[in-house]
């Protein structure tokens, strides 16, 4: 079996405690690799490797534009190894390959716009209210990063904090999740490959509470990004306050994608379909809450049981196949488990609902209809391949019960009427609001939840500013 150790100042490092863990492939249901099982001792080794990265040698000597060339020969390098890095994340997750061919297309562009960034963070001088003074502010890397991952998009949420971060000149040290660390390594890997200097860029692997705790509590770490579950997120907000450290979280959704009687219903169908079966539905921003005007709401529901009845489950390496297993196997049961307490709640089971027969964890596209707001299924997040179709009566009605939940990533918005459109755009409480397309994400469009959903924003010029301080440097002239 494939053996994959950490990855800390430029080399591979087996773990202090000498355990490893397997790591499962979904679509055959057994391990397929193994992964060290590290613990504080080694966090601790790449906390300090990162430190010494931040503080000496060729990393913080390279000027602005420097570490700019470096982020674009990073991007190069992704893109070089897209193949390699998409076959392993196929294997170790269950992603479909053509999602991940897609996916890492457009990785490298997050490299090369926080590289392109690198050199275009600037200070100012203060228009101070006294003489005698010459003042100014600096803009400093915030020191090492601790990047804590979840297991559903492992190479590209990652991007989303790697780049800003080496772009701002901190140092990082990555936790993947422990069911899918693979990629994440191997990715680290090329990096290095590439010319990225040692110590700038460390993963450790193993389990939240233990490896990801300790990452969390240590003192050199100064700041905490983390993606993932937000009882988690409560967690590490919580740890990372003790600790007086800057944390962003990005969150879990129950998102809301609204079909007004007004949309293009083809349209409409097409984007609740693929809103919620993507990536078998394991998404943050799973359209899992599919809200259909009235009277459209039979035509609809039709219409999108017909679709996703089609869809295609199978081998995730064939590039003909739609829907692809669920990644874990805990993962695979709550799924389940929602599906039997959507149907003791008295939602009508209108597609799918089993298990399918494979040896891998599959679980068929499933569509509920007569969902009332208040049920687990609109309430809770599943993230796995379950609909919950929810009728209203007019704006008013479809605004309330998209707010009425405690997340807020993202909500979709189908309608011909473009007043309508910028209404709700205006009323809905989430992060991202699409109108007539769901799902589209961008290195350059803001991204983060309100809410239950999360605190910060990645993407885009602003997202850098969550890895960079401010200096403010006093002359007495
Ligand atoms: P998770 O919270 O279980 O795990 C995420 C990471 O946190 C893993 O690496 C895990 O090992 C680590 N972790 C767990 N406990 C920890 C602790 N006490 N201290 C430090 N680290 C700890 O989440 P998951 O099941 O891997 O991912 C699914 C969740 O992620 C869903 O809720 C989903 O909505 C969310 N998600 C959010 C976004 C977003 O951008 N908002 C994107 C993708 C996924």
């Amino acid at each position: 079996m494939l053996r994959y150790p950490m990855f800390i100042e430029g080399q591979a490092h087996d773990p202090a405690g000498g355990e490893w863990f397997p790591s499962d492939d979904p679509y055959r249901g057994k391990p397929w690799a193994e992964i060290a099982k590290g613990d504080a001792r080694d966090v601790d080794v790449a906390v300090e490797a990162a430190y010494r990265a931040l503080t000496s040698g060729p990393w913080p000597e390279l000027t602005a534009s420097g570490r700019g060339a470096v982020l674009r020969r990073l991007g190069d390098a992704v893109a070089e190894n897209a193949r390699r890095l998409a076959e392993i994340e196929v294997r170790d997750n269950g992603k479909l390959i053509n999602e991940m061919y897609v996916q890492l297309s457009y990785v490298p562009q997050w490299f090369y716009y926080y590289g392109g960034l690198a050199d275009k963070i600037e200070g100012s001088v203060v228009p101070l209210d006294k003489k005698g003074y010459f003042t100014f502010t600096q803009k400093e890397p915030v020191g090492v990063v601790g990047i804590i991952t979840p297991w559903n998009s492992p190479i590209l949420l990652l991007a989303w904090k790697l780049a800003p971060a080496l772009a701002a000149g901190c140092t990082v040290v990555i936790k993947p999740s422990e069911f899918t660390s693979a990629s994440t390594i191997e990715l680290v890997r090329i990096l290095h490959e590439a010319g990225l200097p040692e110590g700038v860029v460390n993963v450790v692997t193993g389990f939240g509470n233990d490896v990801g705790a300790s990452l969390v509590d240590h003192p050199l770490v100064r700041k905490i990004s983390f993606t993932g579950a937000d009882t988690t997120g409560r967690h590490i907000g919580a740890a990372a306050a003790r600790g007086l450290k800057r944390v962003s979280l990005e969150l879990g959704g129950k998102s809301p994608n609204v079909v007004f009687a007004d949309a293009d219903l083809d349209a409409a169908v097409n984007g609740a379909v693929s809103g919620i079966f993507a990536a078998t539905g394991q998404t943050c921003i799973a359209g899992s809450r599919l809200l259909v005007e009235e009277s459209v709401h039979d035509e609809v529901v039709r219409r999108v049981v017909a679709l996703a009845a089609t869809a295609r489950m199978g081998d995730p390496m064939d590039e003909a196949t739609q829907v692809g297993p669920i990644t874990t196997l805990a993962q695979y049961d709550k799924v389940l488990e929602y599906i039997a307490i959507a149907q003791r709640e008295g939602a009508r089971l209108a597609l799918g609902g089993n298990a399918a027969t494979r040896p891998g964890w599959f679980v068929e596209p499933t569509i509920f209809t007569g969902v009332h707001n208040s049920m687990r299924i609109a309430q809770e997040e599943v993230f796995g391949p379950v609909l919950a179709v929810i009728p209203f009566v007019g704006e008013d009605d479809a605004v309330t019960i998209a707010n009425d939940v405690r997340f807020g990533l993202g909500a979709g918005v189908w309608t011909s009427d473009i007043g309508r459109a910028f209404r709700m755009a205006q009323r809905i409480h989430s992060g991202t609001v699409w109108v007539n397309t769901y799902r589209a994400v961008s290195y350059l469009a803001p991204f983060g939840g309100v809410k239950d959903s999360g605190i910060g924003r990645e993407n885009g010029i602003a997202a850098i500013d969550e890895y960079l301080e401010t200096k403010c440097v006093w002359i007495n002239t």
